[in-house]
C-alpha cells in the first residue's frame, strides 16, 4: 500500500485513480499527529468491534479501502508503520538477519519484510499496521459468575490476591506446585475485572492448554463473549470480553487489555523469546494488571522472589493435602553404553517389572528421541502393550489416552509430557536424569505427574541417573522446601 500525504491524513493510492502527487511508501512517510475522533460521526460497530484493541494489516480486516479511508479521515482509524529502518513494530524484531528484501508488488519496488513473524502474514517497509482510535465496545450485561467450588485455604489466600491486583493494577506471580487446582485460583479476579467491563486476557504457550480453559471458563462465565485464539483457528473475527491465547497470537493486539493471566510464564517459548514478552507488553493497555501463572519460575525469578523484589504468592500445597511425592535418585550405571547394547540399565529393569507385577502404570521420561526408540523394542520385549511417544507422533493424544483408559501399561516418553498431562495413580521414572535437557524445572515438573488425584495421593518417582547433577538436586530441594512451607502453613495433612 503506498500513500499521499497530507497535513492530517494519509490518502491510500487507490483511492486517486488519476494520480498526480507522488505515492511513498508509509515508512518513509512522517505521520500525522492523530487527532480526536468526529464525534458527529456514524462509525461502523462492526469495524470498530473487530480492530478494537488490535494491530492489524490491511488484508486482515474485511473492510473496503473506502470504508477504512472514511474512518481514518473522522480520526477512529490510524495508520502505523510496519517495518522501518529493520525494526518491525508488530513483533519488535530488530535482528538485521531476520529481515529480507523482495521485488514488492505493492509498492513496485525493492521492499523490506520482517522473517520473524512471516507466519502472521507478510509485514515490509509499505505495509501499515492499522488501530482503531475511536471508542471501544462496551458490554451492558453484568457478567454471570456460574461457579459453585470451593477454594483450598492456599487457593484462597491467592484469590485474594489476584483481585487485589486486578483492582490495583499491579503484577503478581502466583507460584503454585504442580496440580495446586490454578485455573480456579483466577474465577474471581476474572469476575472481578469483567463486571468493572474491563478486558480479559489469558495468554498460554500450548495450543492444548487453551482448547482445555476454553469450555471451562465458558461455563463459569456463561453471558461473557470469549474469543479462543490459536494458530489456525477461526475465531479471530469476533470481540471478546475474555480473550484465550496462545503467546503468538498476542502480537496482533495493542492497548487491548485490562488484565492479562500469562500461564506457564517459565516455558517455552515465552522465557526463551524476548519478543514474546514485548508482545505481552503491547497488548496491554498502560493502566493494567498481569498474573503469571507458574510452577516452576527460573533461578532469578526464584531469587527475586526471595529478595522480596518481585509481588508473589506462593501455593505450596495440593488441592487434596497431601505432600508431593519426593523423588529419589537410583544410580543405574551408564545407561546410554546399555541401550547401546541392547540391554536396560538393571536398577531400570528391575523398576520396570516391579511396575508391571504390581499393575501400577508409569511414565519413563528419556532424554532424547534416539535413545528412547533405541529402547522401545528392548521394553516391548517385557510387555509387548508398552509404547513410546514424542512431539512428532501424529497420535501423541490417543497414546495419552489409552493410557489413561488402561490400555498401555507403561508409555516411554521425551519432556514432551513433562507438563500438563494428568493420569492418576501413575509412578514416574527418568532414565539419565543427569542429561542437561533435564533442568531443575524440568524434573519438578515430571515429577509432579506423580501423586495428583485425592484418590492416589502418592506416588514413586525416581531419577535413574549416571551421575548427580546440581539441577536434580535443586529440583528435590524444590519439592522439599514447598511441602515444608505447606507444613508449616497447615496446608497439608499429617
Ligand atoms: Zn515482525
Ligand atoms: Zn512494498
Amino acid at each position: 500500500m503506498r500513500f499521499t500525504q497530507e497535513s492530517t491524513h494519509l490518502t491510500p493510492e487507490q483511492l486517486l485513480p488519476n494520480p498526480t502527487t507522488a505515492f511513498q511508501k508509509i515508512s518513509t512517510i512522517q505521520l500525522p499527529t492523530p487527532f480526536p475522533p468526529n464525534p458527529s460521526f456514524h462509525y461502523s460497530t462492526a469495524l470498530q468491534h473487530y480492530l478494537s484493541g488490535r494491530a492489524l494489516l490491511p488484508d486482515e480486516l474485511p473492510f473496503s479501502i473506502e470504508i477504512l479511508h472514511e474512518h481514518h479521515l473522522n480520526g477512529y482509524i490510524t495508520y502505523g508503520k510496519g517495518v522501518e529502518n529493520n525494526h518491525c513494530h508488530r513483533c519488535d524484531n530488530r535482528k538485521k538477519h531476520l529481515f529480507a528484501r523482495f521485488n514488492c508488488f505493492r509498492c513496485k519496488e525493492d521492499c523490506t519484510y520482517c522473517r520473524n513473524c512471516i507466519m502472521m502474514g507478510r509485514v515490509s517497509e509499505c505495509t501499515p499496521l492499522i488501530t482503531w482510535s475511536g471508542p471501544t465496545p462496551t458490554t451492558s450485561n453484568q457478567p454471570i459468575f456460574d461457579w459453585t467450588g470451593t477454594l483450598s485455604k492456599a487457593q484462597q489466600e491467592a484469590s485474594n490476591r489476584v483481585v487485589d491486583t486486578v483492582q490495583t493494577n499491579e503484577n503478581l506471580l502466583v507460584w503454585a506446585v504442580c496440580g495446586a487446582g490454578k485455573t480456579e485460583v483466577l474465577f474471581k479476579g476474572i469476575h472481578e475485572a469483567l463486571s468493572q467491563n474491563k478486558r480479559v486476557c489469558i495468554a498460554a504457550p500450548r495450543t492444548d492448554v487453551i482448547l482445555e480453559l476454553s469450555p471451562r471458563l465458558q461455563k463459569v462465565f456463561p453471558n461473557t463473549s470469549i474469543t479462543t485464539l490459536y494458530g489456525g483457528s477461526d475465531d479471530r473475527h469476533e470481540y471478546g470480553q475474555l480473550v484465550l491465547s496462545t503467546n503468538h497470537q498476542l502480537f496482533r493486539y495493542e492497548k487491548a487489555f485490562d488484565f492479562i493471566v500469562i500461564d506457564e510464564v517459565d516455558a517455552f517459548p515465552y522465557s526463551y523469546d524476548p519478543t514474546l514478552k514485548y508482545a505481552v507488553e503491547k497488548a496491554r493497555k498502560p493502566e493494567s494488571s498481569i498474573v503469571y501463572l507458574t510452577a516452576t519460575p527460573d533461578s532469578q525469578t526464584q531469587k527475586n522472589c526471595s529478595a522480596k523484589k518481585q509481588n508473589h504468592i506462593r501455593i505450596p500445597a495440593r488441592y487434596h493435602r497431601h505432600p508431593i511425592p519426593v523423588p529419589r535418585f537410583a544410580w543405574c550405571g551408564n545407561w546410554n553404553k546399555s541401550f547401546e547394547k541392547h540391554r536396560i540399565p538393571s536398577q531400570l529393569k528391575k523398576w520396570t517389572l516391579q511396575r508391571l507385577q504390581q499393575n501400577k502404570q508409569a511414565l519413563i521420561f528419556f532424554p532424547s528421541v534416539k535413545i528412547m526408540e533405541k529402547a522401545l523394542p528392548l521394553f516391548q520385549k517385557l510387555n509387548p502393550a508398552i509404547e513410546s511417544v514424542h512431539a512428532e507422533n501424529p497420535n501423541r493424544k490417543e497414546k495419552v489416552q489409552k493410557i489413561r483408559d488402561g490400555e498401555i501399561p507403561i508409555l516411554l516418553t521425551t519432556t514432551i509430557l513433562e507438563r500438563g498431562v494428568t493420569i492418576p495413580g501413575i509412578d514416574v521414572a527418568v532414565a539419565g536424569a543427569e542429561d542437561q535437557i533435564f533442568t531443575e524445572s524440568a524434573l519438578v515438573q515430571i515429577a509432579g505427574r506423580a501423586g495428583r488425584s485425592a484418590d492416589h495421593p502418592k506416588g514413586d518417582v525416581v531419577y535413574f541417573h549416571y551421575g548427580k547433577t546440581k539441577e536434580m538436586i535443586n529440583a528435590i530441594m524444590h519439592i522439599y522446601s514447598m511441602n515444608k512451607e505447606a507444613g508449616k502453613r497447615g496446608l497439608i495433612n499429617g
